[in-house]
């Protein structure tokens, strides 16, 4: 299966794609994740996307393309993925087109979590991340707080907040999903791929409709 999952910041997506990944045995290619450990490991696409990723806006899309084309052609890709963040403008869906057909293959569906922008702003002004890179579990002060003030449940690492999930770059975030992402809605639409699916409410109970939308039910 090669699934596409859309959405605002703070939707849910990350989530979503993890449990799936574990469920499907599927990799989950985050372009979020990808990029932080590009600017954690210090490589030139790192170096290229942090000034952008600081600022709460798209970084150009050729770092983004070239990052996935590495990804989706190796072996553990072949029988299927997990997108996540990817692509997030037209140019991008696009060149994902391109690449796929090069491979000969081609998404199985586009999963569209839809969440209301007021919850949007809440779920990523509360979220807390792990700052061990190979747990990356994600919290949130209110809805799923750590057992443990400021640790994580899984590792005892330390939790933090990402600088972009700060309130001051939420809205810019926001924007920049409207104006540039929002219109691979219509995108996949067209190409009879689009699914969408309410990220609001209980986790195991969004999961649940995420399946049922795989399994045709949805
Ligand atoms: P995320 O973790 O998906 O919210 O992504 C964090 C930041 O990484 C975004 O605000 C962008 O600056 C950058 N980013 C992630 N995916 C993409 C993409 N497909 N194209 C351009 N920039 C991206």
């Amino acid at each position: 299966m090669r699934i596409l999952f859309l959405g605002a910041p703070g939707a849910g997506k990350g989530t979503q794609c993890k449990k799936l990944a574990e469920k499907y045995q599927l990799p989950h290619l985050s372009s979020g994740d990808l990029l932080r450990a590009a600017v954690r490991a210090g490589t030139a696409a790192g170096k290229a996307a942090k000034e952008y990723m600081d600022k709460g806006v798209l970084v150009p899309d050729h770092v983004l393309i070239d990052m996935f084309r590495e990804k989706l052609t190796t072996p553990e890709c072949a029988k299927g993925f997990i997108l996540d963040g990817f692509p997030r403008n037209v140019p991008q869906a696009e060149s994902l087109d391109e690449l796929l057909n090069e491979i000969h293959a081609s998404l199985s569906v586009v999963i569209n979590l839809h969440t209301d922008d007021e919850l949007l702003t809440e779920r990523i002004t509360g979220r807390r991340s792990c700052s061990n890179k190979d747990c990356g579990a994600v919290y949130h002060v209110k809805s799923f707080p750590p057992k443990n003030d400021n640790k994580c449940d899984v590792c005892g690492s330390e939790l933090y907040q990402r600088s972009d999930d700060r309130q001051e770059l939420v809205e810019s975030r926001l924007l920049t999903y409207r104006e540039q992402t929002e219109p691979l809605i219509d995108y996949y639409t067209d190409k009879h791929l689009l699914r969408t699916v309410s990220g609001e409410g209980d986790v195991n109970e969004i999961f649940g409709h995420v399946i049922d939308t795989l399994n045709g039910k949805g």
